[in-house]
């Protein structure tokens, strides 16, 4: 035992906050072990970077304020990679990645002794399918996407349990792709586990081929023997019967057999089209988790996140100035930092907020239908029909403000990315079911008065000009 020991504290800061967090939350994130005590400091192992990164943003002032009421001092914490006490303690690793923290002046041979029981990771190079910066640690986490980001991280620890099959759903570019990789890649990582990933359109393509060159048997070996089976975009198999019929028996051998299914769809299972009930009946079973557009908060965060991959330069006001122009999603949020970057690479010059915002003067000068926020929408289509946007929000039932109501809903899921579920939120705390009638309810409407799409028209374009 050192000069310092500070366990006892560690113990009772852990009890407490036991007692003050969900259950859920608790085993989700409180992951660490206590290691060693230096001069007014306690550090403590958690599992990865992306870990310390979150445990240290959400509760690292509150442990320490607890620690500080406990022990009368001023003690720190410093959280530090289990793997990488492992690899200070063979000294056989350049660990090139940037996770030197204050902790690592500590050679405590305690720490040592102590993590070397931790399990061998074998080293691997690169999954054939999954993109290598797909990771848990380039997945920024906001509000929009904290469930499913925590959810995702317990499916890659312990996979095929609890959430089997997991469903992300969410508009274009928020990060589907994104998150279904980082989980396929953690547990491939760390497990081991034989990971498949695929489009449903190669699923569907490799389906179609397999069936033409009498290979069905070696097609269904090959999913069938997955330890992990992640399909991305699988709005892609609406009206594809046969696919869909395959995959309904690949998801029942897998889901036998433990081994955990991931899915990602643009929307909700329920509002998929031409889809056997049985299979969307497995698409529903198991955790569905949504994605939506980060906040502006995010998005900076996003920017500042991807600049510091590429190892760019770019002024924060310049971040900030996208983030606030670019809402839509992530994709196009990345798009333009990529095109300020290419700018200033071949021109040689910094980009200055001016350079920015004469370079990016398309992006943001003509914003896509799908920056259209449902505020503008429900305004502009109040003032169509002479009412006021809170009359639209109400829960007014009367004709007069349910039809203009159905319709500003029309328009909102016919421009906008968001899903019914938020759109409910937005039509005065209303549920998804309410959404999906309204909308049902204007294209009976439009079948039998044409002169309603002339309306449609005026009020879109009303819309675009509202926003520029
Ligand atoms: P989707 O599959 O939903 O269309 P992607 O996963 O392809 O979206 O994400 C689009 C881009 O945005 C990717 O480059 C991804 O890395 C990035 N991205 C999305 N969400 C985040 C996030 N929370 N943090 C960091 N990057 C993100
Ligand atoms: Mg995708």
């Amino acid at each position: 035992m050192g000069i310092w020991d500070y366990s006892i504290f560690w113990k009772e800061t852990l009890n407490q906050l036991k007692n003050e967090l969900s259950e859920q939350e608790y085993a989700m994130w409180f992951n660490m072990e206590y290691e060693v005590s230096g001069e007014l400091s306690i550090v403590v192992s958690v599992p990865s970077g992306f870990y310390r990164d979150q445990v240290k943003q959400r509760y690292q002032s509150r442990i320490e304020s607890k620690l500080l009421e406990l022990s009368g001092q001023h003690i720190t914490v410093e959280f530090e990679i289990k793997q990488r006490i492992k690899q200070e303690s063979t000294s056989s690793s350049t660990n090139s990645e940037n996770h030197s923290e204050k902790a690592e002046d500590i050679k405590a041979s305690k720490t040592v002794a102590k993590a070397s029981h931790f399990p061998e990771q074998k080293e691997r190079g690169n999954h054939p399918q999954l993109r290598e910066d797909y990771t848990f640690e380039n997945f920024v986490i906001g509000e929009n996407n904290s469930f499913a980001a925590n959810a995702a991280m317990a499916i890659a620890k312990n996979p095929g349990t609890a959430y089997n099959p997991c469903l992300i759903y969410g508009g274009v570019g928020l990060g589907k792709t994104h998150l279904m990789q980082a989980i396929g890649r953690l547990a491939w990582k760390e497990k081991g586990c034989k990971i498949i990933y695929i489009t449903a359109e190669n699923f569907t393509n490799e389906f179609v081929e397999s069936i033409k060159n009498n290979k069905t048997t070696d097609f269904k070996n090959k999913y069938r023997n997955a330890d992990m089976l992640l399909i991305d975009d699988i709005h892609f198999l609406q009206k594809k019967i046969e696919t869909q019929e395959e995959l309904f028996h690949t998801f029942n051998a897998l889901y036998d057999a433990k081994k955990q299914i991931i899915f990602t769809c643009d929307r909700p299972v329920s509002e998929l089209k031409n889809l056997s009930e049985r299979l969307r009946s497995r698409f529903e079973r198991g955790l569905n988790v949504d994605l939506q557009p980060p906040s502006y908060e995010t998005r900076c965060a996003i920017l500042s996140k991807k600049t510091e991959l590429r190892g760019i330069n770019i002024p924060s006001e310049v971040l900030n100035l996208i983030a606030k122009n670019v809402s839509s999603n992530v994709r196009d949020l990345e798009a333009s930092l990529t095109k300020l970057i290419a700018y200033s690479e071949l021109t040689k010059k910094t980009v200055t907020l001016e350079i920015a915002q004469q370079q990016l003067r398309d992006v943001f000068g003509a914003p896509k239908q799908n920056n259209v926020t449902i505020e503008t929408i429900q305004k502009v289509v109040a003032d169509y029909f002479s009412l006021s946007y809170t009359d639209l929000k109400s829960k007014k039932r009367t004709k007069a403000v349910s039809f203009p109501r159905q319709l500003a809903m029309y328009i909102a899921r016919e421009i906008t990315e968001y899903s019914t579920t938020e759109l409910g939120m937005e039509f005065g705390g209303r549920d998804h079911s309410t959404i999906m009638h309204g909308c049902q309810k204007i294209e009976e409407r439009l079948k039998a008065e044409p002169s309603l799409e002339t309306t449609l028209q005026k009020l879109n374009k009303m819309i675009k000009d509202f926003n520029s």
